[in-house]
Parts: structure tokens; sequence; C-alpha cells
């Protein structure tokens, strides 16, 4: 499909910088809101996938998860509902600093 430009934008380019503007917003206002007012975002929301395809930026590398407090218990995340894989990935990723 050719892009049609407008202004310098294509609409595809557009309409992925809303999508993910959108998500960004609903991030933050997950981020912000106290825990227990908190509803996690779907994964569908977020894109996750239980199997990433970028080395260093699976959920373990993520300021978000939540490591399983058993080993055979699943892992969490703070922000995606659910239980999550060490090596998935989504959209909101954040590394540990
Ligand atoms: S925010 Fe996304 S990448 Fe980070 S732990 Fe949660 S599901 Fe994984």
């Amino acid at each position: 499909m050719e892009d049609q430009r407008t202004d310098g934008l294509s609409r595809r380019r557009a309409l992925q910088r809303t999508a993910a503007l959108g998500v960004g917003v609903t991030i933050a206002w997950a981020a912000g809101t106290p825990a227990r007012a908190q509803a996690k975002l779907a994964k569908a929301a977020v894109k996750y996938v239980d199997k990433g395809d970028m080395p260093g930026k699976d959920c373990d590398d993520c300021v978000h998860y939540i490591a399983p407090a058993k080993p055979k218990a699943p892992a969490t995340c703070q922000l995606v509902e659910g239980p999550i894989r060490p090596h998935g990935h989504c959209i909101a990723f954040s590394p540990k600093t």
C-alpha cells in the first residue's frame, strides 16, 4: 500500500502515533492510580506476547516484572493482568535501572 502524504506525515504514520499515544496515556493513568483502585491492562491492549524476540527486553528485564513468590508459581506484572512469562514482552516494557 502506498502511503498518502499530507503535510509530510503519512496517514499510516499518523494512525500509529495516535494509537501509541492512546496506549501511553492509558499506561500513565495506570501508573498514577492508587494500587487499590487500579485495574490492570489487558494483554491485548499492550500487545503482550509470551515469547519476545528482542534480547534484553524480556519481562524479567522490565521494571514492572514481579518474580514468582515460589519456584513453580507464575510471574506477574504491575501493569498487565494475569500471569506472564519471564521471556514475554509488551509495548509497556521499561528497562530496570
Ligand atoms: S510491562 Fe510488559 S514487558 Fe514489562 S513485565 Fe509487564 S508484561 Fe512484561
